[in-house]
C-alpha cells in the first residue's frame, strides 16, 4: 500500500505521510522498494519503526524490535503474508539497544542469515547481554552514588540490573562488519553506512542517494532529542562531544531535501534543520548548565536545569546518564570542576574564568 501524501509543516520539518505516527500495522510503501513496518512496544516510546527492503529474491530486514511474543506474531504474519514466503537474506541492526536488536538473533537463526553489525554495537551489546543474572558491580553502584542516587534508588537499580536480555533473543556467534562509508549493494541499489556516536558507540545509518533516503535508527529523530549518555562502563566518556561531532558531520554530508527514516514518529524532510535543532539544544543546555553551576552542585540540582521538571524514579537512570554526559563535556573542557564530598558525592562548580561559549 502507498501512504496518502500531505507533506504537513511542522517545527521547521516537512511529515511526508503527516505528523501522525504510522497508523496501522500494514507495511507502507515510502520509496521503491522500501517499505515502512510499525512495531508495538510497551513503555513510553510506543512503538519502533523497521524497515523492509526488496532485495532480488529476498528481503533485507533493518532493526528488529524487542523479543515479545506480539512482536514475533506481526513478524509471523509477514513472513506468510506480505512478505510472500521469500527468505530474509540478512539483517541489519543499526545498533545495540534491545528495540533494535531483540530479534536480531531470532531472525538470523530461523532464516540462516547474516547479522549486519558495526563492530562496536556488536561487541557492546553481546557484553551487555553477558550480564544477565548477574549482580550489578561495584564501580557501577559507585557511579550512581557519586551521582546522587539514595540508598533506595541504588537498590532499585541493583533489582533491575541485567535485565537487558530479557528483551533480547542472543546474538549470533558470528557476524558481519559494517564500517563508516561502506558500500552495501541492496536490491540492486547503492546504500553507503554513515556511522554516528553518542546515543550508542557506533551507529549505523544507512543512506541511499538514488532513492534520497536515509535509515537513520535512533540517530536522528523528528521531536524526540536521542539519549546522550554516560554509563558506569566509562565513567569519565564523553559522549556528549561524540554526539556533537557526529551532528555537525552529518550536517555537512547530507542533502536537506533528504527523506529521513526515523525508528521512531514518522518520516520527514528537513534533516539539516533537525540536526541544527538538536545541536543548538545541547548548546543551549551546555550554557545553563554552566550559569547554574556558579554555585556548587550535586548532580540531582542539575535535573531542573537540564529537563524543566521534576524526574520520575522510572527515569532516575536515563536523566541522571544524560546529565552527567552534559557534566563531563563542560569537564573535560575545563569549564568546570569537580570534587567529591563528604559523603561521596561530585559536586560541580563553573570556572569564572573559563565561560563556556556557546559555538565552535
Ligand atoms: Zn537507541
Amino acid at each position: 500500500m502507498t501512504l496518502k501524501r500531505v507533506d504537513e509543516q511542522y517545527r521547521g520539518l516537512t511529515y511526508t505521510w503527516g505528523r501522525l505516527d504510522h497508523p496501522e500495522e500494514t507495511p507502507f510503501q515510502v520509496a521503491p522498494g522500501v517499505w515502512w513496518l510499525r512495531f508495538t512496544m510497551p513503555g513510553p516510546l510506543n512503538h519502533i519503526n523497521l524497515w523492509l527492503l526488496e532485495d532480488g529474491d529476498g528481503w533485507t530486514i533493518v532493526d528488529t524490535c524487542l523479543n515479545l511474543e506480539t512482536a514475533k506474531a506481526q513478524w509471523e504474519s509477514l513472513f506468510d503474508g506480505f512478505m510472500g514466503g521469500k527468505p530474509v537474506k540478512r539483517v541489519i541492526c543499526t545498533h545495540m539497544h534491545p528495540d533494535h536488536i531483540g530479534l536480531a538473533g531470532w531472525l538470523c537463526e530461523r532464516f540462516a542469515c547474516d547479522l549486519y553489525m558495526t563492530q562496536a554495537e556488536f561487541l557492546t551489546g553481546s557484553l551487555i547481554m553477558g550480564y544477565t543474572g548477574e549482580q550489578a558491580p561495584p564501580a557501577a553502584i559507585s557511579f550512581y552514588h557519586r551521582a546522587g542516587f539514595s540508598a533506595g534508588q541504588l537498590d532499585h537499580y541493583r533489582d533491575r540490573f541485567g535485565g537487558f536480555g530479557q528483551f533480547t533473543t542472543p546474538l549470533p556467534h558470528n557476524y558481519q562488519r559494517l564500517t563508516d562509508r561502506q558500500t552495501l549493494a541492496i536490491g540492486g541499489r547503492y546504500w553507503q553506512i554513515v556511522v554516528g556516536e553518542g546515543h550508542s558507540p557506533e551507529h549505523a545509518c544507512l543512506y541511499c542517494p538514488a532513492l534520497q533516503l536515509v535509515i537513520a535508527g535512533d540517530q536522528i529523530l523528528p521531536r524526540i532529542t536521542p539519549n546522550v549518555s554516560v554509563f558506569p562502563t566509562q565513567p569519565d566518556g564523553n559522549p556528549l562531544e561524540a554526539w556533537l561531532a557526529s551532528s555537525t558531520r552529518l550536517l555537512s554530508m547530507l542533502p536537506e531535501d533528504l527523506l529521513v527514516l526515523p525508528a521512531h514518529q514518522a518520516p520527514f524532510t528537513g534533516v539539516r534543520v533537525r540536526l541544527n535543532q538538536i545541536i543548538d539544544s545541547h548548546r543551549l543546555a551546555l550554557a545553563k548548565l554552566y550559569d547554574l553551576l556558579m554555585e556548587p552542585k550535586i548532580l540531582p540540582d542539575c535535573f531542573s536545569c537540564l529537563f524543566g521538571r521534576e524526574i520520575q524514579d522510572g527515569e532516575l537512570q536515563m536523566a541522571t546518564g544524560e546529565t552527567v554526559a552534559h557534566l563531563n563535556y563542560l569537564w573535560h573542557r575545563g569549564n568546570i570542576s569537580r570534587r567529591l564530598t563528604d559523603d561521596g558525592r561530585y559536586e560541580y562548580q563553573a570556572d569564572p574564568d573559563a565561560r563556556y561559549i556557546d559555538a565552535e
